[in-house]
């Protein structure tokens, strides 16, 4: 994967309500001599996420700034007379904060910016830079997170499964299989020390 530094985000400026799947971007995009759609996603109208571009290939979307980017753009920006305006749909809105949080997670460094910040263009006609700032910012607790959850459930079916074998067994098994949940236990406790300490250390 090449390194990212920057999501971008842009419109199709296309007017309000008007309809644009990432074939016709992608059309639009040949057009102009690329070698097809150069956004990475397309936020649709009711909130669907079409891919465009792979993510490892470098975009077609910032002049500049496409090496170590990402390029997010959501279909409309203009009115009904063709003038810039931000007329992102509320699913559109929920699409995009979702989409950029998991961008963020996955590239912890990078920064939200508009397009319009690196051009003089009003593209994506809102101000993406503040209002995405604080996305990804705010450290999840370890129970958050995702990874730690998941080792919590493991060694809780682990010792589950221990258990519910013992009844059925002699003393003597009995004894044995006792032991070795111990062990699962104490090997999970383990692997989540290992994972609290990366988490401790940023990463998750
Ligand atoms: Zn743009």
């Amino acid at each position: 994967m090449r390194k990212v530094t920057k999501i971008i985000v842009h419109c199709t400026a296309t007017r309000e309500g008007q309809k644009v799947t990432a074939k016709d971007v992608d059309a639009w995009h040949k057009q102009r001599g690329w070698s097809g759609i150069g956004y990475h996603y397309l936020v649709h109208l009711d909130g669907t996420i079409e891919e465009g571009r792979p993510l490892e290939q470098i975009g077609a979307h910032t002049k500049g700034q496409n090496r170590n980017s990402i390029g997010v753009c959501y279909v409309g920006g203009l009115d009904k007379n063709g003038d810039p305006k931000d007329t992102r749909t509320e699913q559109q809105q929920d699409a995009l904060l979702n989409l950029i949080t998991d961008l963020k997670e996955r590239f912890p460094g990078a920064t939200v910016h508009g397009h319009r910040e690196f051009s003089a263009k009003a593209c994506p006609c809102f101000d993406a830079k503040s209002e995405y700032a604080n996305v990804g910012n705010v450290r999840k607790s370890p129970l958050q997170s995702t990874t730690m959850q998941a080792s919590g459930v493991a060694i809780a079916s682990g010792a589950g499964t221990a258990i519910s074998t013992v009844s059925g067994l002699d003393a003597n098994a009995q004894y044995i299989v006792l032991v070795f949940a111990g062990l699962i236990v104490l090997a999970g406790l383990w692997i989540m020390r290992e994972r609290l300490k990366k988490w401790a250390n940023g990463d998750r």
